[in-house]
């Protein structure tokens, strides 16, 4: 069994440890935020410092792919969950049998367990401290890798990290789980390893958010979608844990009269302009000071082996340290997991060298979680296209069959229960979309729609309708 470190304990951290513990492997973890979470929910949201985590109090919500991974994989973190009050609820429990067309068994797929990040955080980080195998240090930081022989020649063998205080820490394998802001590539420069190949963009897309709770621990219905695009902006309605929400009002970095949704006031105007969304807003009190603003989120990538050769052995990236998107989806956390169930799983793979190991990673990232990260970036440059197009006053047009495919099932799902469930599919990650139009008729159905979705009705105020609540 292997003796690994883990950097960062956030959700892919956290999960990485508690898979490679219960398979008898001795993990450390290492988090460079120095707190360790407070013991209830209400404190976690109100104290917990989490400098490392830039989106720690964004609005998150937790796909039903999340809670079937945990459910089946990591039994008693899903249960340290529901014990922290997370929430169980399914966009279906509010559609109309006419919607819905009566339950069917395969429902239960659309099942989420959601709460607010910090308190998703801290039921992993609770039950990785029951885990066996498993050791938690909070406030070291790593500041280098340590190279040993090379198995390769010219290709750095990672052999443990050196932390912030000089301490060597060494390992068969270390984990790089260190997030969005993870500078895994320079540290791989720093030990002579050949360029990391990384794709960076910014993904051109900016979030307004405040977070609610009622006074009764009940959570408002969502009456349309948790994502909603209303011309060009998109709305976020996220339910969560203790009777708690989060609200989100995204729109495209360029829409600069937009940067108005920075006061309460013009935000609440513009959410109550949106009549699916606007009962969010009566029946609770904010929990969050003002609205929070998150920008300059990147969408990246990155390869860490080139040409069949990777630039270094004994080191591995998952979650967001391998690739982060546009967050409105809600996909990270899922994508995370995902990954960190792959390298558990190669990590069962007997007799593997460090070069093959990582080869083999690679491949099973390129099969496991690549998909839902192209997937997901190429409905965003759709979206930022669209919202561009209205900003102008024309009408997107793309070459891309995908595009028009997936509108045309976003707008059947409302009248056709198989469409709904296919569209729900994609939205709650399980099945990627084109496994989504896999059940007989599906893809019929949706091409029998044609051109119709352009005529849709959009429950929103248009273009110049916007501006007015913007004061533009
Ligand atoms: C605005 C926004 C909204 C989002 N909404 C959703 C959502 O609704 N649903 C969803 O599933 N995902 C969402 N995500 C994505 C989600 O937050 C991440 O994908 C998820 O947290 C997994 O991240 P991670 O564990 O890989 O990294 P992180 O959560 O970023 O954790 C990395 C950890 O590494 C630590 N660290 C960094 N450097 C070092 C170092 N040198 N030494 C030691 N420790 C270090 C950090 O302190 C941090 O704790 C959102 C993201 C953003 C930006």
């Amino acid at each position: 069994m292997a003796r690994t470190v883990v950097i960062g304990g956030g959700v892919v951290g956290l999960s990485t440890a508690m898979l490679l513990g219960c398979d008898g492997h001795e993990v450390t973890l290492l988090e460079r935020d120095p707190s360790s979470p407070p013991e209830t929910p209400d404190a976690l949201w109100e104290s917990w410092e989490r400098k490392g985590v830039n989106q720690f109090r964004a609005p998150h919500y937790f796909m039903p792919l999340f809670r079937a991974t945990l459910e089946s994989e990591l039994p008693a973190a899903a249960c340290s969950l529901e014990a922290f009050g997370a929430l169980r609820s399914s966009p279906m429990d509010a559609a109309p049998d006419s919607m819905t067309g009566g339950r069917r068994d395969s429902d239960d797929q659309f099942v989420a367990l959601t709460a607010r990040r910090p308190v998703v955080e801290a039921a992993l980080g609770r039950s990785a401290v029951e885990t066996d195998g498993v050791r938690i240090r909070r406030g070291v930081a790593i500041d280098a890798l340590l190279t040993g022989e090379s198995t390769v020649s010219g290709i750095p063998h990672i052999v443990g990290v050196r932390t912030d205080s000089g301490e060597e820490i060494t390992a068969d394998l270390v984990v790089d789980a260190s997030g969005r802001r993870s500078n895994l590539p320079d540290r791989l420069d720093a030990v002579g390893a050949r360029p990391v190949v990384e794709e960076i963009e910014d993904s051109g897309f900016v979030y307004y958010s405040r977070h609610f709770r009622s006074a009764d621990g009940s959570v408002p219905v969502n009456l349309g979608p948790l994502l909603a695009h209303y011309g060009s902006v998109s709305v976020l309605s996220l339910p969560a844990d203790n009777g708690t929400w989060g609200l989100g009002i995204i729109v495209s970095a360029q829409d600069t009269p937009m940067r108005a949704l920075r006061d309460v006031t013009t935000w609440e105007a513009m959410w109550r302009s949106f009549p699916l969304v606007a009962h969010w807003l009566d029946g609770g009190e904010p929990i969050s000071d003002g609205v929070a603003i998150m920008a300059k989120i990147e969408d990246r990538h990155r390869s860490f082996v080139i040409d069949g050769e990777p630039v270094a052995t004994g080191v591995a990236a998952v979650g967001d340290a391998w690739a982060c998107t546009n967050p409105s989806v809600g996909r990270g956390s899922a994508i995370g997991l995902l990954h960190a169930v792959a390298l558990r799983d190669l990590l069962r793979e007997p007799d593997q060298d460090p070069r093959a190991f990582s080869r083999a990673w690679h491949d099973a990232t390129l099969d496991v979680v690549e998909p839902w990260y192209r997937s997901t970036l190429r409905s965003d440059r759709h979206r930022l296209g669209e919202i561009e197009a209205l900003r102008s006053g024309g009408v997107y047009e793309t070459d891309d069959p995908a595009y028009a495919i997936s509108k045309a099932l976003e707008f059947g799902s409302v009248s056709d229960p198989d469409l709904l469930r296919a569209q729900l599919s994609v939205a709650m990650m399980t099945a990627l979309p084109d496994d989504a139009m896999a059940p007989l008729g599906v893809f019929e159905k949706v091409l029998a729609i044609g051109d119709a979705w352009r005529n849709a009705e959009v429950p929103a105020p248009d273009r110049a309708g916007l501006l007015e609540l913007v004061g533009a």
